[in-house]
């Protein structure tokens, strides 16, 4: 059996979709590791990884607002991933050398440089949408100036460090071309340009957990049950949150709304029918969801069509935009700018949405694709024939 070492940074949306495949591996035998901080040391734990505790830069730091991934952010969102790879190095390396490293690949630098320093091969697991030249996140959506004064600057630190570590092309090294494969934690019937994606890509789909460490959901009585969250990141929007409690009142339907990290009692007045909370065992209330107003955060959308739940999006930025359109192109929900968003026009959608048999059965169809990709099972698979190839 072999040592497996986990690597992703302390984000849900990079931690949750590794939490089956380490599950997984626990249970084949292997012995997994995962560094990770206090945050998530719970849902880690459940799957049997033993923790690697760290600090991470990000913790506790309410007066960092979550950069945009494009435009003038992006030289931002890559020097606090700098300084994040930086304070994670000078707590990792010292343990004994593992036999592979799954590592998160669009944000754990980290993961890819011990890889390197052990030399040991790495899979990458790749929680969202991903770029080739056929299909790119950073043509069709992320765009920014690659030669504006911030980005020059960022490119200089982050060459100078890469230096360090003997790395000397700065583009293989931000696509991962060193792991051995990448798991795409999506159907490949969702990634766009999907079929154009061959050479060390496997699309493996979810690879959801039990999640117990969350506690359970049941519904409070017959009426349909709404979710409606904005994820974990760009989660700080009163306004749209107070049109939601406006939009349910009196309507025939239990909402369950996750607010993140703001305090509730500040939305003012909440429904009987709606319970407002911080943060909700998302998998157990879409279990039971008839619809899902959701930031279209990747790990989200493929929950919701794992439970076939239909989707109202409300992106609130590049990524999500690009998950979003695809939901709609795809029939598997639909598509509101926030900026739209009034309580008529969101409940309308939702309830459209809803009732709209076609899109039960396009969220048919794509549990059908998630099925065939296989999830955890064949994720650890995958791991398996790269230890085998050693
Ligand atoms: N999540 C949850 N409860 C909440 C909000 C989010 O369990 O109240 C989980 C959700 O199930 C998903 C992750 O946090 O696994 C969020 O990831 P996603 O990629 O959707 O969005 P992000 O938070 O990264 O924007």
């Amino acid at each position: 059996m072999a040592n497996i070492a986990f690597f992703a940074p302390a984000a849900s949306g990079h931690v949750n979709p590794t939490l089956g495949l380490a599950a997984e591996l626990v249970r084949r035998g292997h012995r997994v590791t995962y560094a990770t901080t206090a945050a998530y040391a719970g849902r880690v734990a459940e799957t049997g990884a033993e923790v690697v505790p760290v600090t991470s830069t990000w913790e506790g730091r309410d007066d960092i607002e979550v950069p945009q991934m494009h435009g003038k952010e992006l030289a931002r969102a890559m020097l606090l991933l700098l300084d994040e790879t930086r304070a994670m190095l000078s707590q990792l390396g010292g343990e004994r050398p593992p036999d592979l490293v799954v590592n998160d690949g669009p944000m754990c630098w980290w993961g890819r440089i011990l890889a390197g320093r052990w030399r040991v091969p790495a899979v990458e697991t790749w929680p969202n949408l991903v770029s080739n030249a056929h299909w790119s996140m950073a043509t069709e959506y992320t765009t920014f100036n690659p030669l504006s004064p911030r980005f020059l600057f960022m490119a200089a630190r982050l060459g100078r460090f890469l230096r360090t570590e003997g790395l000397r092309d700065m583009q293989a090294f931000m696509r991962g071309d060193e792991a051995a494969l990448r798991l795409v934690t999506l159907p490949r019937a969702f990634q766009y340009a999907g079929e154009t994606f061959v050479d060390r890509y496997a699309f493996v789909g979810p690879c959801l957990s039990e999640r117990d460490y969350r506690g359970g959901w049941e519904p409070a009585g017959d009426l349909p049950v709404a979710l409606v969250s904005l994820g974990t990141a760009y989660n700080d929007r009163p306004d749209f949150y107070r049109t939601v409690l406006r939009a349910a009142a009196d309507r025939p339907w239990q909402v369950v709304l996750a607010v993140g990290g703001m305090d509730p009692g500040t939305l003012g007045p909440v429904p009987p029918n709606v319970e407002v909370h911080r943060h909700v065992p998302q998998l157990a209330v879409l279990r039971h969801a008839r619809v899902f107003v959701t930031h279209a955060g990747m790990g989200s959308t493929m929950e919701s069509l794992y439970f076939e739940v239909p989707m109202v999006a409300v992106p609130q930025m590049a990524e999500q935009r690009a998950n979003a359109d695809r939901v709609a192109e795809l029939g598997l929900g639909t598509v509101r700018a926030p900026d739209e968003i009034t309580p008529d026009t969101l409940w309308r959608a939702m309830e459209d949405v809803a009732g709209d048999e076609r899109v039960r059965e396009r969220l048919a169809w794509m549990r059908r694709q998630m099925a065939a990709a296989g999830g955890a099972p064949v994720a650890a698979d995958a791991v398996e024939t790269v230890l085998g190839r050693r």
